[in-house]
């Protein structure tokens, strides 16, 4: 542990439990020295989140269900009445229905690719809007991306075109928020065994295909993705912001699959 994030204060949003990306960025800033508040989504996962935040000395925990504009506010406005300001912000968040994350991107329906826009992009620019307001100069926002933006990957269909998307969002806050001494970064992350990805289907396939066509030739770790989240919230990546940073491996510079000597 060190104190690259001494004195600094920040919301992590999207820890469903201890296999969470979210949870590894946590862990990797708290190790620093960071001060957190954690929100959740509905009060099913509350009693999930709320030992982990224990784990690493917070006591801010908060539901915040990001389509619930009114949630947003409250969760928002208890962190100021608490803190004042903030540093730093985690969004960690992203849903489709899991009926639409296996067979063709063309069937996608009108009612789920609304919703997986609004959850998984959408809020991003809801909670980049209310986190401003209270965001110290040389403040850092941070959100999780996938490689399925950039090329077609099976079954990941709308999720691939919200990730778009969201990189898209992500240059566009951070033009908006640069003046203000705000940056916003974006972490394309390799396959990771979590919640959210239970649901697309043929995961282990992604798991399988990555580990044996990217550079590494293995998988990358929340813990990974962690210390990658801890450069971008910290003031080492100070002269950064509008970037999409991949933790994969290298997965997403292969033009071609490697191929073995049976082959
Ligand atoms: P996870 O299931 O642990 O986290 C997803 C979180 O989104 C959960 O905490 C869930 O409660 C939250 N969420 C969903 N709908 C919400 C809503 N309406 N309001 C508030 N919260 C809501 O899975 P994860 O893999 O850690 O996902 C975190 C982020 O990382 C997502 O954006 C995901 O797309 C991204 N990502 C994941 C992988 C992977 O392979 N796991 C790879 C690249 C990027």
């Amino acid at each position: 542990s060190g104190n690259l994030m001494q004195g600094k204060r920040g919301v992590i949003m999207g820890v469903a439990n201890n296999r969470s990306i979210g949870w590894g960025i946590a862990k990797a800033v708290a190790g620093q020295g960071a001060e957190l508040a954690f929100t959740y989504q509905g009060e099913a996962l509350k009693r999930r989140v709320e030992p982990l935040a224990a784990e690493v000395g917070s006591e801010l925990v908060i539901e915040a269900d990001v389509t619930d504009e009114a949630a947003l506010d409250k969760a928002f406005a208890a962190i100021e009445e608490k803190w004042g300001k903030i540093d730093f912000l985690v969004h960690a968040i992203a849903y489709s229905d899991k009926n639409e994350l296996e067979g063709r991107f063309i069937d996608t329906t009108p009612g789920n690719f609304q919703n997986s826009m609004n959850i998984s992009v959408f809020s991003f620019v809801a909670v980049a809007k209310r986190a401003r307001k209270i965001m110290n100069e040389g403040g850092s926002l941070v959100t999780l991306t996938y490689y399925g933006s950039e090329k077609v990957v099976p079954n990941y269909n709308v999720m691939g075109v919200a990730k778009a998307a969201l990189e898209a969002s992500v240059r566009y806050l951070a033009a908006d928020l640069g003046p203000e001494g705000i940056r916003v970064n974006g972490i394309s992350a390799g396959a990771i065994k979590t919640l959210a990805a239970s649901g697309i289907g043929d995961f282990r396939k992604m798991l399988s295909y990555g580990e044996a066509n990217s550079p590494l030739r293995r998988n990358v770790s929340i813990d990974e993705v962690g210390n990658a989240g801890l450069y971008l919230l910290s003031d080492l990546s100070s002269g950064t912001t509008g970037e999409i940073h991949h933790v994969d491996s290298g997965y997403n510079v292969m033009g071609m699959r490697v191929l073995d000597s049976e082959e």
